[in-house]
């Protein structure tokens, strides 16, 4: 059974083709800078001893129909192609980013759900429009295949009340659902999942902090198996600090903005969402420069870093709280996995929460699945690599033949 996973954004198709018998992805690729004349189409077959072969097109001026088609004759190129017509693939799975409170869980895609992850849109507007878009082009150009969508927002449906509501006038959330959401809910999933396996303890019997430090990051408290909270809000805006997005802030300032230096609504939402986070601070919004300049004594790029894992830190204290018991704090996404620097600095000092880690084991590069807490420790510390794709690529298979 193969499988195509489709992440459509405004300008951007992702995609990965999976063979679900063994799980291998078969090909992967974007196309980017949609609807401009630099658009770009990066397509990598993945050959049997672990290479890649990729192809590059470049200077393409296409919509998102004229990129599903192109990938589509490159998964089905007679030469470098790696099935021999688009019937093969047996379902298509579809990243949308905001389900609301209609979707609990994936969902076989018909004109009834579009309807509804349309009007969810006033909650993402930038997102589920483009979402929207993948869904339709590939219903036509995959006809006869079973179109699945995954929610980001799906896994955190299990917030208790206390957890999702605000302290606004209740007829805002029960009007207007103004409400908390949450994001990364598949990477939150996934990851969660994996470390039960590799504890070896059922999930249902586990209490989790999962932290996913990325561009955009979150964290979730999960209580035998289930979340109970989560950093992002309504929107991602919420919570963390990101690399270019406020996290949490005293709800007053974007009136200090309006109000003393005349900003407008769109500008303070570009301030807030583009130009805040790390890149606020210290000016650079990827990570691995932030650390090459603290690591030069650049004062703002060590104060960035404080920021930052401070915030992670009040949280797990937080999320510690809610749990009652933690049986293990696990990092993931860009920075989580690779950065031994942060993941030390979240940690630091919490010994009190009996969260620790071994030095040794947070530097090495061994496996990208491991125990980085002292062995016999009460909290495992885990770096466990996500894998949304094969997430929505199992959910998909699971909505569709019912295993
Ligand atoms: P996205 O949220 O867009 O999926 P990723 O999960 O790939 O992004 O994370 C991107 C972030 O990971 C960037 O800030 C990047 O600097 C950071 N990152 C990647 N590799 C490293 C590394 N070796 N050390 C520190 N940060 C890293």
């Amino acid at each position: 059974m193969k499988i195509l996973v489709i992440n459509t954004g405004s300008s951007s198709v992702k995609y990965q083709l999976f063979d679900m018998v063994t799980e291998e992805v078969l090909a992967t690729g974007m196309a980017e800078r949609i609807g401009e004349d630099s658009g770009k189409l990066t397509h990598q077959v993945m050959v049997k001893n672990g290479t890649h072969q990729k192809r590059v097109i470049e200077d393409l001026n296409i919509d998102h129909r004229e990129g599903m088609e192109k990938i589509t004759e490159l998964l089905t190129d007679p030469e470098h192609g790696v099935i021999t017509d688009k019937s093969e693939i047996s379902a298509v799975g579809h990243r949308v980013v905001h389900g609301g409170e209609t979707f609990q869980a994936p969902i076989i895609i018909d004109e009834k759900v579009i309807l509804e992850i349309r009007k969810n849109t006033p909650l993402a507007p930038l997102h589920n429009p483009a979402n929207l878009t993948g869904i339709r082009v590939a219903m036509s150009i995959f006809p006869g295949a079973p179109q699945v969508a995954v929610f980001d927002t799906a896994f955190h449906q299990t917030l208790p009340r206390h957890a999702y509501v605000y302290a606004l006038p209740y007829d805002l959330y029960k009007n207007h659902q103004v409400r908390r959401y949450g994001f990364h809910g598949t990477s939150h999933a996934y990851v969660a999942e994996k470390s039960a396996e590799y504890l070896k303890r059922p999930l249902s019997e586990l209490n989790l902090i999962t932290l996913h430090l990325g561009n955009g990051a979150s964290m979730a408290a999960i209580k035998d198996g289930q979340c109970v909270d989560t950093s992002m809000g309504l929107t991602p805006l919420e919570g963390l600090v990101m690399g270019t997005r406020t996290g949490d802030i005293d709800p007053a300032i974007p009136f200090f903005l309006a109000n003393h230096l005349n900003m407008s609504l769109d500008e303070i939402d570009g301030l807030l969402n583009k130009e805040s986070g790390l890149k606020g601070i210290c000016g650079a919004n990827d990570m691995r420069v932030v650390l090459e300049r603290a690591e030069k004594e650049d004062d703002l790029a060590q104060l960035a870093l404080e920021v930052y894992t401070y915030r992670i830190k009040k949280y797990i204290g937080a999320y510690v709280a809610v749990l009652g018991r933690l049986d293990a704090l696990i990092f993931t996404g860009g920075i989580g996995e690779n950065s031994p620097v942060i993941r030390e600095r979240c940690c630091r000092d919490l010994s009190c929460l009996n969260i620790e880690i071994d030095a040794d084991k947070n530097n090495s590069s061994g496996d990208p699945l491991r125990q980085i807490s002292p062995s016999g420790s009460n909290v495992r510390v885990l770096v466990v690599p996500t894998n949304e794709e094969l997430k929505i690529a199992r959910e998909t298979k699971k909505v569709v033949t019912g295993t």
